[in-house]
């Protein structure tokens, strides 16, 4: 048995053997106010006669009372008042509860939140940042109403993540006022009948009061704080919008689209071209290119289907432009004319923001809005590398224009990165003829992913012949050569560099600045999106702190909705169900926690894996390398997080996503009907292998023996 767990059995044991003498032995009967009464001259006599183990002795009966969760605090506490006094009562009884409470807080944190942790991983986490931000004053609110009770206070906030010194000060200080008014009871003992006779109907109300206080003074804190947020600025007396929204990428159309559903005046303001970096410079491209780059490879590899194989003929320049055609075909539905049409006031231009109401157009028109959504995007972060800005480096922002009118593949390609967008673009350029050389300073590629899911991709990347270099740094360029170093130096000649180290959310330039909006790596907002102007909010790229187009979108949903209503109802943005692909092959797809992320929040978990070499279609598809892995909660049917690899894995996720954002357990899944022969079928044999893990064998052994007597 492990350490931990003989300590909590051996203190649980003690808490069992104190509270079991406790009842065993009546020791209840001593803590009645009867009792009180009849002894307070005996009581009294005592303390004078010895005055100083009397208080020690009282502390600790107090400590243990209170620490064991032990009915009769109440009791005691008039005590302290009949046998010590108002003053010397009060001292004695505040430090008392408040060891004796800090130790029952501790016992219930040691004995039950890993396990409760555990069972409720993800709601745990959320009280747990509540507690971060406004324990302090829950806990005071709670302290000050005594109708709470004392004990079950002390045990709950042992299962949160409070610190023990808040704890401590927050329930000393809010325990304070209901222990003066039962000590001060006990000093007119004779005159007390009954407990309910301390807390008579109004002054339980004045406590209420009391208690309400620490919440109401927060609400008025909020109030203030938002107010002097707008310290020093002139709101407009009347606004010419509800809402403007700057970008028109994937965040910004949607917030300009539900902004005019629901018949908001809206204005939406882009500089460049509509549909952001999506559309224009990321996803779009990039999966066409990697689209023809599947073709290439299928030719090249088409002796594993029984087909003659052959050497692609890449014709780079006319693969470019069906790359600019598809982004021609996906426009007009990001266009200024349908979005018009659906009610939005675009306009093109710089937006910059004047005051926390006002957005400027290419220093001309100014508009005034209630509300305004920044969703301003990201750019390529680009490394301190010396040479990299005179080698005419590309990055997916400059590549697709840069690329256009060249005719043939670039022969050798340096990809700076091992994230998806490098990871993506280095199989891509490796299949249609480039040698590619990809750095990664990482250990591995894909470091957000599982390490079996990056290995498998990066072993097939190998195979295809990129020239993986991970713990490599990228030193400086020579011209058409980059150096790089682990151990020792190495050159990498290349045609072509494409820097992939991550984007950085595009922050100056538009007034954040000016009006003093909080940036780190992205603008900081809260849980509702808002920056430190409670009508301004951002979101996608800028904000984080994911960067994907369909959470740009859904982001967008919680700014425009608080934006527009928050007056009435604000609601807290959600990304516990958040779904993202890498679009290599074969496609690493991942949903909720993998064991690395649940592993760094202390989540536990089983996992379960079905590997997808004996699945039937992905055999005839000649793609049965990969597996399902699904992160289930240990004993209960609720799923994690799952992680695929495999071809179509994006696809195959959204089985799983819906089933996490619904509460479908496996076997809801293991009991739907999937279509033969199909890739799906593996995201129910996963669900299978779960439950082949937790059959009941016990259960069988005895169906075994019910067939055995059948037969005779
Ligand atoms: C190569 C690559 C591949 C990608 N692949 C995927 C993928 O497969 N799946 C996925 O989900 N995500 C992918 N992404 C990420 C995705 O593109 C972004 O997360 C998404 O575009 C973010 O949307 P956004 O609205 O926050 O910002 P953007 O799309 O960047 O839009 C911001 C817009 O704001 C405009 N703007 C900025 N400042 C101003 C101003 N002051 N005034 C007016 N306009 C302004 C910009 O011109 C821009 O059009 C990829 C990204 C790249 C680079």
């Amino acid at each position: 048995m492990k350490r931990g767990s003989q300590g909590r059995i051996l203190l649980l044991l003690l808490i069992a053997l104190a509270i079991g003498a406790f009842f065993v032995f009546d020791l209840g009967a001593y803590l009645t106010l009867a009792n009180l009464k009849a002894r307070q001259a005996e009581l009294g006599a005592y303390v004078a006669a010895n005055p100083l183990a009397a208080v020690v002795a009282f502390f600790l009966l107090y400590v243990a009372v209170t620490a064991l969760s032990l009915p009769g605090a109440a009791i005691l506490t008039l005590a302290a008042g009949a046998i010590f006094g108002l003053w010397e009562g009060t001292l004695i009884v505040s430090f008392a509860s408040t060891i004796g409470a800090s130790l029952a807080f501790l016992s219930s944190r040691y004995l039950l939140r890993d396990w409760v942790k555990a069972r409720f991983g993800g709601r745990v986490e959320a009280i747990d940042r509540g507690i971060a931000k406004d324990g302090a004053f829950y806990l005071l609110s709670l302290r000050l109403i005594p109708a709470f009770p004392f004990f079950l206070i002390n045990l709950a906030m042992g299962l949160t993540a409070m610190r023990l010194v808040t704890f401590a000060w927050v329930s000393q200080v809010g325990m304070l006022p209901g222990t003066i008014v039962y000590v001060n009871a006990g000093t007119q003992l004779a005159a007390v009948e009954s407990l309910s006779d301390i807390l008579s109907p109004a002054l339980l109300g004045s406590f209420v009061l009391l208690g309400l206080f620490p919440l109401l003074a927060k609400a008025a804190v909020g109030w203030w704080k938002r107010r002097r947020a707008y310290r020093g600025w002139r709101r407009p007396r009347r606004f010419d919008r509800n809402l403007i929204v700057i970008g028109a990428g994937a965040g910004g159309l949607v917030t300009a689209l539900i902004g005019a559903t629901v018949k908001a005046r809206v204005t939406l303001i882009e500089k460049g071209e509509m549909g952001g970096d999506c559309l224009n410079t990321g996803c779009v491209p990039s999966k066409a290119l990697i689209r023809s780059a599947r073709a290439a490879h299928e030719i090249r590899t088409a002796a594993a289907y029984g087909i003659a194989p052959a050497e692609p003929d890449v014709r780079f320049g006319e693969l470019i432009e069906r790359i600019h055609r598809i982004i021609a075909e996906i426009a007009p539905a990001d266009s200024v004319e349908r979005y018009t049409s659906l009610g939005v006031d675009v306009r093109k231009g710089h937006a910059r923001l004047v005051d926390p109401w006002t957005v400027e157009i290419d220093g001309g028109e100014r508009l005034t809005a209630r509300a305004i959504v920044i969703a301003a995007g990201g750019e390529p972060a680009l490394p301190p590398i010396p040479g990299l800005a005179e080698s005419g480096y590309l990055t997916s922002d400059s590549m697709w224009e840069r690329l256009r009118g060249r005719e043939t593949v670039p022969a050798r390609v340096a990809i700076i990165g091992g994230g998806p967008i490098g990871t993506e673009m280095a199989q891509a350029f490796a299949r249609l003829g480039s040698k590619v050389t990809q750095i990664e300073h990482g250990p591995r590629l894909l470091p957000k992913e599982d390490e079996d899911a990056s290995a498998l991709v990066e072993a097939v990347l190998r195979e295809e012949g990129v020239d993986i270099r991970t713990g490599h740094e990228a030193v400086r360029v020579e011209g058409k050569t980059l150096i790089v170093s682990s151990d020792t130096e190495a050159a990498i000649p290349f045609d072509e560099i494409i820097v992939a180290v991550g984007r950085k959310s595009r922050l100056t330039g538009y007034g954040l600045e000016d009006l003093g909006i909080e940036t780190g790596r992205t603008i900081v907002v809260n849980e509702w999106l808002e920056t430190r102007y409670p009508n301004i909010y951002a979101i996608g790229d800028v904000a984080g702190p994911y960067q994907f187009t369909h959470f740009a979108a859904h982001q967008a949903w919680f700014a425009a909705v608080n934006g527009l209503f928050g007056q009435l109802k604000r609601f807290r943005a959600d990304y516990r169900v958040l779904p993202w692909v890498t679009f290599t092959d074969p496609e690493v797809a991942h949903v909720g926690h993998n064991a690395l992320s649940a592993k760094e929040a202390g989540i536990a978990f089983e996992v379960v894996r079905y590997d997808l070499s004996h699945l039937d279609r992905a055999l005839a598809e000649g793609a049965n390398r990969g597996f399902v892995k699904l992160l289930v909660a240990p004993g209960k049917d609720r799923l994690l997080g799952a992680t695929i690899v495999a071809d179509r894995a994006g696809e195959l996720l959204a089985e799983l996503v819906l089933a996490m954002k619904h509460g479908l357990g496996l076997n809801k899944l293991l009991g739907t009907i999937h279509a033969y022969p199909t890739l799906t079928e593996a995201n129910k044999y996963a669900a299978g292998e779960w439950k082949k893990a937790h059959k009941p064998e016990r259960l069988l052994a005895w169906v075994e023996r019910y067939h055995a007597w059948r037969r005779g």
